[in-house]
């Protein structure tokens, strides 16, 4: 063996498997059992008390589920994973171990709208209240910083339109408050940004769309990239005050560095129970292994129909980062280098309406609620999912009532340009 380290596509395959010790299989296998069997009281024990690593119950972790938490922690460069039933589920259990009733955090407007939605009603009912900030003006952050802030939260790319937001610079309004730095990535995947290189604490996927990438499994990763202390001043008591679950241990002072991946594991997925199916794991895993092929496909397709739709006489406009002319362009050549997503909004002269129609007409093109998929998808988000949203923040969220928003796959680009002609030009 060299003692070179392996690259982002050799991780994508490998990272966290092996030949199964027992049968010599390959492919990782689905472990679809609820339940291990302990070798002795001791060691069931030793596993309940955290005295020793192992399989208890499939709600708490499962073999399969944790090749793919070691592979996505790998692809991130964090320190460990924790795989959940969906996103929203990942967003639900970070916060959980952050947040105390009556506690703030500090959220990008540009979100995806489910997003939106679970931080502006469904927290509520957790005490939780979430502080809007605008992603393009870094002093909206600095200015909703108080004493009761527990955490930031911003996507790496933003849903819908695509923009890229400044993690360094958020990172450093973060560090200054004394609070962790979340980060959706899942617009991106880790192949395209590792927020953790630019200063995310913790980082969160939507598995169900470009990890998983064929829109046929929901799933949702925590990552915890073991850079945040937090024992200082008392701020986040489930992670640094004893726990009487566990005999009184103190999560930071006995897992370190990762200390944040157990707690969303042992208080989180444990106690509120949004478990990945280890077949749901499996489908994902499988998809991750062409992580990179298919997003510099689908980067390389959404550059080449931006560019098409940006020179089309029914388009009021294109925000696709990737275009030279947008005004995130340069956020994207730094963070984004490899492309800039394959997700982006445009804007129809004939408004709402041309957008309906588009969208009616387009047969290569699915018409539904997802991004990431192999296949290429379109949406009219301001009548589907930013319709919660009144007007000023439909348009502050880029997702106005003229804009459609498409998610470029992996077909022939010169086929997925010739649907969108057709539908434009009849
Ligand atoms: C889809 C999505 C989510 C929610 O994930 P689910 O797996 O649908 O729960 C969160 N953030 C972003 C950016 C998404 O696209």
């Amino acid at each position: 063996m060299s003692d070179r380290l392996p690259g982002f596509s050799t991780l994508a395959v490998h990272a966290g498997a092996q030949p199964d010790p027992t049968t010599g299989a390959r492919a990782t296998p689905i472990y679809q059992t609820t339940s291990f069997v302990f070798n002795d009281a001791d060691h069931a024990a030793s596993l309940f008390g955290l005295q020793a690593f192992g399989n208890i119950y499939t709600r708490i972790g499962n073999p399969t589920n944790a090749v793919l938490e070691e592979r996505v922690a790998a692809l991130e460069g964090g320190t460990a994973a924790l795989a959940v039933a969906s996103g929203h589920a990942a967003q639900v259990v970070v916060l959980q171990q952050l947040m105390q009733p009556g506690d703030e955090f500090i959220a990008a407007r540009k979100l995806y709208g489910g997003s939106i939605n679970q931080f502006t009603h469904a927290f509520k009912s957790f005490g939780w209240n979430v502080v809007w900030a605008d992603p393009d003006d870094i002093a909206s952050f600095e200015r909703a910083v108080t004493p009761r802030t527990k955490a930031i939260f911003i996507e790496s790319i933003a849903n819908p339109a695509g923009s890229i937001t400044d993690i360094e610079a958020i990172s450093t309004v973060a560090r200054k408050a004394g609070v962790p730095l979340i980060v959706d990535n899942t617009l991106a995947s880790p192949y395209l940004i590792r927020p953790i290189d630019h200063g995310a604490d913790i980082v969160v996927h939507s598995l169900t769309k470009f990890l998983g990438g064929h829109g046929n499994s929901l799933g949702g990763i925590i990552v915890d990239a073991g850079t945040f202390d937090w024992s200082t001043g008392g701020k986040y008591p489930m992670l640094s005050e004893p726990r009487p679950e566990y005999h009184g241990i103190r999560l930071q002072e006995t897992f370190g560095n990762f200390a944040f991946a157990i707690a969303c594991r042992v208080l989180g997925l444990r106690d509120l129970g949004p478990a990945l199916s280890p077949f749901n794991a499996f489908m994902i895993l499988t998809g991750i292994e062409t992580l990179p092929l298919r997003m510099q496909k689908q980067c390389d397709n959404a550059k080449a129909i931006a560019e098409f739709l940006a020179g089309h006489p029914a388009v009021a406009s294109v925000s696709y980062a990737g275009l030279a002319s947008d005004k995130y362009n340069q956020l994207a050549r730094k963070y984004a280098p490899r492309g800039a997503g394959a997700v982006f909004t445009f804007s129809l002269k004939g408004g709402y309406d041309a957008g309906v129609s588009l969208v009616s007409k387009l047969q290569l093109f699915s018409h539904l609620a997802n991004v990431g998929d192999t296949r290429s998808l379109v949406i009219h988000p301001a009548s589907t999912t930013h319709s919660q949203l009144d007007d000023a923040a439909k348009v502050k969220s880029g997702a106005g009532p003229d804009v459609v928003r498409l998610s470029i796959g992996i077909e022939d680009k010169e086929d997925l340009i010739a649907d969108l002609e057709q539908a434009l030009g009849a």
